[in-house]
């Protein structure tokens, strides 16, 4: 069967590759119906994604429909359409014993460190399918995205009558904006391309936004904002050390800060606080994920979460 592979960066070939075999204990084969581009495929391509290996078959955000179960299988059976939880973890490993399975020691991603969706079959352990209801496959693979929005903002645990800001209005920023406006919270964005606020504005309904100039007058901003207190949550998703090193100037003392994106260069906090600072990769797996997905579900992924194993996820909204 063909598959996009990517070689190298900047280099993609069609490739012929064995269909899987009949699936083992555990495990389904499934046919991929819909696969989203994101700024990780991106990265690959252009090689500045540095967790990604060559050559690889790219595809992470994934709408498939079960064609094949394995002995034991109870979740998903032939015919589901389902949603992908692309955090492959070992279920051994000290933060896997724990519960936090999104902290796997030796996580594999499908489409950034093994082969992902970019071909008609594959084989994936069916405790990572997520049956998606009424949600057809265009929406399926936008739940891994949305659940990176889900869980920053259940991290960041803004509540009404307080401010969440969000720093980034990027594809993983308006995941984050859906959530945050859902929390109650007064919502808050900053970007520094006013045609993002805008579209934040006209489009996602937010009126607050601060566009940030790199020339300190954020700060400002925010306190105007905030009745110089500044926001009880900031969730940054912009991936950028330098903002990131000054999210923390716009929290409020005794706030949240949660950094979504990922950075290789060392942070630096020039303005102590009394806040906590998170990492939306990291949280207890064991934490009942929020009541978003309409699933009291146990699990937890990297990206938060998708919902518990098997769970019907056809409360999330992909609008
Ligand atoms: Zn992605
Ligand atoms: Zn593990």
């Amino acid at each position: 069967m063909k598959a996009i592979q990517l070689e190298k960066p900047g280099s993609f070939r069609l490739i012929d590759i064995e269909e899987p075999a009949a699936p083992g204990p555990g495990e389904a084969v499934v046919r991929v119906r819909q696969v989203g581009i994101c700024g990780t495929d991106l990265g690959g391509y252009l090689g500045k994604m540095p967790f990604f290996s060559y050559p690889r078959i790219p595809g992470h955000e994934l709408g498939v429909e079960v064609v094949a179960v394995g002995e034991g299988v109870v979740e998903v059976r032939p015919g589901d359409r389902c949603s992908v939880e692309p955090y492959l973890n070992c279920q051994r490993c000290h933060a896997c014993r724990r519960g936090h399975t999104n902290c796997c020691h030796h996580n594999q991603t499908l489409g950034v460190h093994c082969d992902g969706g970019l071909r008609r079959f594959y084989t994936v352990p069916a405790r990572k399918l997520h049956r998606g209801g009424s949600l057809d496959f265009e929406q399926l693979a936008l739940v891994e995205t949305l659940a990176i929005g889900s869980h920053a903002v259940f991290r960041a645990a803004p509540k009404p009558g307080e401010t969440v800001l969000v720093i980034g209005a990027g594809p993983i920023g308006l995941s984050v904006i859906e959530f945050a406006k859902l929390s109650g919270a007064r919502t808050v964005v900053m970007d520094m391309n006013e045609q993002r606020l805008a579209f934040v504005r006209e489009v996602m309904g937010v009126p607050d936004t601060v566009w940030s100039r790199g020339d300190g007058s954020e700060v400002a901003a925010v306190e105007a904002l905030t009745g110089g207190n500044g926001a009880e949550s900031v969730i940054d998703a912009t991936g950028s050390h330098r903002s990131m090193s000054q999210a923390l100037a716009y929290c409020a003392f005794a706030g949240r800060l949660v950094y979504v994106g990922i950075t290789q260069a060392d942070l630096t906090f020039p303005t102590p606080r009394s806040c906590t600072v998170a990492n939306s990769a990291s949280s207890a797996a064991a934490t009942p994920c929020p009541p978003i997905f309409g699933a009291s579900s146990t699990t937890s992924s990297r990206a938060g979460s998708t919902p518990g194993r098997g769970s019907p996820i056809a409360a999330v909204s992909a609008t």
